[in-house]
């Protein structure tokens, strides 16, 4: 039986909405104008041991191609598909307005970590959340259409994108 522990809902999210998105089906936007290095909302859900992760993500991407399952660290992971979680609504991006970072906090003597989303320059009213989802160059490539400049085509962390070109020229995918 696994352990799951019901992590608090952030209850920050009037600041942004769940619209129709031009990268991928719905996404989120902000319903005001944000400063950098604001936290804008968590990415909530069960924490789950890392095989508990694995198990539900292969699920989720054989019923339906989508999955919610975060890296919270090399213990946990957080589920994120509950409809609570909409922060699970920001799309990928090659060039993002907002990255992830991970905040803890002490309860009761022990540490907790949270999820965030932080916006990484100021961000208008209207304007679409996103954030680098960080996939490997080395797994399954999933098509990007954020369509900013600079787009490399594919989900694949800022960090691995030298990787992914050669994997590319490689194989011709
Ligand atoms: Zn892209």
């Amino acid at each position: 039986m696994q352990k799951i522990i019901q992590l608090k809902c952030s209850k920050n999210i009037g600041s942004v909405e769940v619209k129709k998105s031009s990268i991928h089906n719905k996404g989120l936007f902000a319903r005001d104008d944000m400063q950098k290095g604001a936290f804008i909302i968590e990415y909530s859900g069960d924490k789950i041991s890392k095989e508990e992760g694995s198990r539900r993500e292969s699920e989720s991407l054989n019923q339906n191609g989508t999955t919610y399952i975060f890296e919270l660290d090399d213990i946990c992971d957080i589920d994120g598909s509950s409809e609570i979680n909409i922060a699970k609504y920001a799309n990928h991006s090659c060039k993002p307005n907002c990255k992830i970072s991970i905040r803890q906090q002490v309860v009761n003597g022990n540490k907790i970590k949270h999820i965030w989303l932080q916006s990484l320059s100021d961000i208008k009213k209207g304007e679409e959340i996103t954030y680098n989802y960080g996939f490997s160059s080395e797994e399954k490539l999933w098509k990007c259409n954020c369509s900013s400049s600079g787009c490399v085509g594919f989900m694949v962390a800022r960090d691995e994108w030298k990787k992914l070109k050669s994997r590319l020229k490689r194989s011709s995918i």
